[in-house]
């Protein structure tokens, strides 16, 4: 099973943009939108959820009142300031909670212990291109890394249950837990970028974290005529560092006009300039990531599984 996981060094390249016209293009996949932080490729793809599950990703301190001697030894111990006292009373705000365990080491009367705490959810949908996986954080829940691992590890689950050799992740941007996790398992890494010096220095970091984890990266190079000397300077780039360039995608107001309608550009405009660099750059990966016909299609199919 093969893994094209397609990644940037921020937010707004147009990143989802391309992963959704992928799916559009490849066949016999699984989607993946690891980007739980700030999942948006469900807005493109109408999913149709067929199962959720509960993730449970960190734990919260709960405090039994019948056991508590009310020694305080909880509050002050509790960095967080989680812990409050009222007429002889100690409570845990579950907001303020990190559930570091501190408070249920410290309490000589064994009245608080660690429970685990729901902080996500995880979808499993139909589309029109095919299964999509997709998890969403609860308002507040910083473990996200964590969810990435089980959204990859539920799209794999189903991508053998299946029988699809591919899973296309649209990965999360930036280069922190979520981008590692992403990164996991993958065959290869596309990495979006825009032709701006800040655009070069996010690619520089993300292609940084790719290469610590080994994974063949490949670059993109989106709106690349809004600064053609900026998309020469990353040419260079990744020439430099032995980095194929597989796709220069132009500024097209046909993009937009597909996000605001909910459809993939290749649904949108499948004759347009932006549509004709976008398969032949899915091609290129395709060839390198060595997939079989029955996944790859040709640049004249839409892939609609
Ligand atoms: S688990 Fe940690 S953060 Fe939560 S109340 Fe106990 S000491 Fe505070
Ligand atoms: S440490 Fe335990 S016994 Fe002491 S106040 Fe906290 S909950 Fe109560």
């Amino acid at each position: 099973m093969k893994q094209l996981v397609v990644i940037s060094g921020k937010g707004g390249t147009g990143k989802t943009t391309l992963v959704a016209a992928f799916a559009a293009l490849a066949q016999s996949k699984v989607l993946a939108d690891c980007d739980v932080d700030a999942a948006d490729l469900h807005l493109l793809l109408d999913p149709k959820v067929e199962r959720s599950e509960a993730f449970e990703g960190s734990k919260v301190a709960i405090l039994d009142q019948e056991k508590c001697i009310q020694c305080g030894a909880c509050l002050a111990s509790c960095r967080f300031g989680a812990i409050s006292e009222s007429g002889g009373l100690f409570a845990i705000d579950p907001f303020r909670c990190e559930g570091c365990g501190v408070c249920a080491f410290v309490c000589p009367a064994g009245a608080i212990k660690l429970e685990p705490r729901l902080s996500g959810r995880i979808y499993i949908s139909s589309t029109r291109f095919g299964p999509l996986v997709h998890g969403q954080l609860e308002p507040g829940e910083g473990t996200s890394g964590k969810l990435v691992s089980l959204v990859k590890q539920r799209a794999m689950e189903l991508a053998q249950l299946e029988g699809r050799d591919l899973i296309i992740v649209d990965g999360a941007p930036g280069i922190g837990c979520p981008v590692i996790a992403s990164l996991g398992n993958a065959t290869a890494a596309l990495i979006v970028t825009e032709p701006t010096l800040s655009g070069i220095h996010d690619m520089e970091r993300v292609l940084g974290v790719a290469r610590h984890f080994r994974t063949r990266a490949f670059i993109c190079i989106n709106k690349c005529d809004l600064n053609r000397e900026m998309a020469r300077r990353i040419e260079e780039f990744a020439a430099e560092r032995g980095l194929e360039v597989v796709g220069q995608i132009p500024y097209d107001d046909a993009v937009t006009e597909a996000l605001v309608q909910g459809k993939t550009v290749v649904e949108h405009a499948s004759d347009s300039p932006v549509v004709q660099e976008i398969e032949l750059m899915w091609s290129r990966l395709a060839e390198v990531l060595e997939l079989g016909e029955a996944t790859r299609t040709g640049p004249s199919h839409r892939g609609r599984g």
